[in-house]
């Protein structure tokens, strides 16, 4: 078979010759060591927790090694588009502070010169390389109707499976010459396929970034490079893109892993070195009995990254709560330093976890409360502020109108050794401090206390002193002992039953009549902050 007659017979019309191409996309020139890597997203319209897993993966690894991180849209399965992909992603990255190197916004701006950035412009550039492969008889095409829109190697091997057949080769590779002139002359469309050396016999072996060594059996099969629209698979265009557009790094899905050998293949016919891998894993969380399962984007919603703005939580403790997960080391290194700037942890990208990462929410609104609660009052008001605002909240007037008083709540129990820890995002915060804002809806109230609870009510009035914390709280003592309460805890706990209860009991009652609940943070600080009137007011309504 003379190879570079079939290449011209399939492809008379191409735009560009591989040479041609090569000179539009040299070499990129960066410093030793630095890394490229990129998010191909296909464009769903949204983005979920796994994949921006990968672009912290990805960021990191280009921002700190110097290189540069970039944005392609995977929009060669016209089926799932969605039209603006690409400022959808580019929104919900620069909710968090990351802003891609490179990247295309489709009828806007070309930042880069790798580009185009979507592969559905880059068609001309694929049919290039597939012409190159069937000239050099490493490539060949197929004309069976199964080629129709099959994408993925899975596919085929279902289908072997299916009907037993031990035989990877594709018919359609003894086709001769007459046959094919035949077949293009009857208008039959064709796809092209890779000749595949491979015979199971071998395997391949590399080193994954999160999976460690990697051993699969080598391809057979001869997949599918350019279905019968012309239109690449994920295969080729990653083998064709990743090259010219000088990616050092592909951090994808482990759903990827198996189809590393074909990629292997593919790289290998056209003459390219393949990039460093990291095969993330999937993430689990807990269902609703305490099992793990993998987070689905159906049933899941609270994964996709847009709610995590709704919420309110801080960028920064998703970042930081997902740095833990891809990184064990994470947890230690801000244990150690708690106020460090993030661009000082070592950042390992080439050694992610290798344990499967489960979502935890309580644990992330550990990390997100030890966040809030090293902001100043001024930076909470700043960011519930911007939450609300983000939002469209009821509240934004009252929190711009009201910016010193807010400040104020925002603030007790905040400026000391142990600041307090009670909200971890910025939607809790009205329900938190809802007797901040207003008589409490429901009491703690223990019905078997109430002559107790409503003699100390009564009695308060008259001792009620806010002057200072000192002072307060002397006359609460004064107040307990004259109603027959223990001042002193020791005596308490040694003679409980001559006495109604403790003076911790008395401020209990004061802080439900006040606060609803018995425990609130720092009761005097509330107090002060309500005013004595406001105070007097509930204790009277509740009396
Ligand atoms: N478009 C592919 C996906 O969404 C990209 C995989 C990759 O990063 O190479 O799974």
């Amino acid at each position: 078979m003379n190879y570079v007659e079939l290449a011209d017979l399939l492809f008379p019309n191409n735009q560009f010759t591989v040479e041609d191409i090569e000179r539009k996309y040299p070499k990129r020139n960066l410093k030793e060591g630095a890394q490229v890597t990129r998010f191909a997203p296909s464009p769903t319209g949204y983005m979920h927790l796994g994949g921006f897993f990968q672009v912290l993966i990805d960021y990191n690894l280009a921002k700190r090694s110097g290189g540069v991180f970039y944005l392609r849209i995977e929009d060669t399965d016209s089926k799932r588009e969605v039209s603006g992909a690409a400022t959808i992603v580019m929104n919900i990255l620069s909710e968090y502070g990351i802003v891609p190197d490179e990247y295309q916004l489709k009828g806007g701006v070309t930042v880069g010169d790798y580009g185009p950035y979507y592969q559905s412009e880059r068609v001309e550039i694929y049919k290039a390389y597939a012409k190159k492969l069937v000239s050099e008889g490493k490539a060949f095409p197929c004309f069976c109707r199964k080629t129709e829109g099959l994408d993925d190697v899975k596919e085929k091997r279902e289908k072997k499976f299916a009907v037993g057949i031990n035989e990877d080769k594709d018919p359609c590779r003894n086709l001769t010459i007459e046959q094919i002139k035949e077949y293009l002359a009857a208008g039959k469309k064709f796809a092209i396929r890779l000749k595949s050396n491979g015979d199971g016999s071998k395997k391949v072996k590399f080193r994954d970034g999160a999976k460690g060594d990697v051993e699969i059996i080598e391809n057979c099969m001869d997949a599918i490079l350019l279905k019968n629209d012309l239109v690449p698979t994920y295969h080729f265009a990653h083998a064709v893109d990743d090259t010219l557009m000088g990616t050092t790094a592909v951090i994808r899905g482990e759903e990827w892993l198996p189809s590393y050998p074909l990629h292997k293949e593919i790289f290998d016919a056209l003459g390219f070195k393949q990039p460093r891998y990291i095969h993330t894993p999937l993430i689990y969380k807990l269902n609703e009995v305490g099992n793990k399962r993998k987070i689905s984007k159906r049933k899941d919603p609270e994964f996709y990254m847009g709610f995590f703005g709704k919420e309110g939580y801080p960028r920064q403790a998703v970042i930081e709560y997902l740095l833990n997960l891809i990184n064990s080391r994470f947890e230690n290194w801000r244990k150690a330093n708690p106020t460090a700037d993030l661009s000082e942890f070592p950042f390992d990208g080439f050694n992610i976890t290798a344990i499967t990462p489960l979502f935890d929410f309580v644990k992330l609104n550990d990390v997100s409360k030890e966040i809030i609660s090293r902001y100043t009052a001024e930076q909470c008001y700043n960011a519930l502020l911007s939450w609300a605002r983000e939002n469209a909240t009821n509240d934004v007037d009252y929190l711009v109108k009201d910016k010193e008083y807010v400040t104020k709540v925002l603030n007790i129990d905040r400026e000391k050794p142990k600041p307090r820890k009670d909200i971890y995002k910025w939607s809790m915060f009205f329900e938190t401090f809802d007797y901040m804002f207003g008589v409490p809806s429901t009491f703690e109230l223990e019905e078997e206390n109430k002559k107790n609870f409503e003699e100390v009510l009564k009695n308060y009035k008259k001792y009620i002193d806010l002057s200072s914390k000192d002072v307060w709280f002397e006359k609460i003592k004064q107040m307990s002992a004259e109603l027959g309460y223990a001042v002193d805890n020791k005596e308490y706990k040694a003679n409980p039953d001559k006495f109604k209860g403790n003076v911790a009991k008395v401020c209990e009652y004061i802080r439900v009549a006040i606060t609803g609940r018995k425990n609130s943070p720092d009761l005097y600080e509330i107090m002060t902050l309500l005013g004595e009137k406001q105070v007097l007011d509930r204790i009277s309504e509740f009396v």
